[in-house]
């Protein structure tokens, strides 16, 4: 298997586990708002704050970039994670 193919698979199996967070709207869409959780192994990723996938924005600020581990790379928008979206509590959009 290419070099490249096994990096591509790598990054697309990752899992990007999320958690509806009950009761709460995104302040410009009204939309559920979601929770990034920190991922606990290098098969997942995620960014430890809250984001509107409607907006595709970001809903608190990132930690000072270059102290915390998991904020450094976070991108600007939320729909530039890599990997599959996992949602951890899917019956809290009903
Ligand atoms: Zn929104
Ligand atoms: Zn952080």
């Amino acid at each position: 298997m290419p070099h490249h193919f096994q990096t591509h698979f790598r990054r697309r199996s990752r899992a990007h586990r999320v958690e509806v967070l009950p009761g709460e709207k995104c302040p410009r869409c009204l939309g559920p708002v979601f929770f990034s959780h920190e991922p606990r192994s290098s098969a997942e990723v995620g960014f430890h704050r809250a984001f509107c996938i409607r907006c595709d924005e970001w809903l608190a600020e990132a930690c000072e970039v270059f102290k915390c581990p998991v904020c450094w790379r976070r991108p600007y928008k939320p729909s530039v994670i890599e990997g599959r979206l996992v949602i951890l509590n899917p019956t809290a959009l009903d």
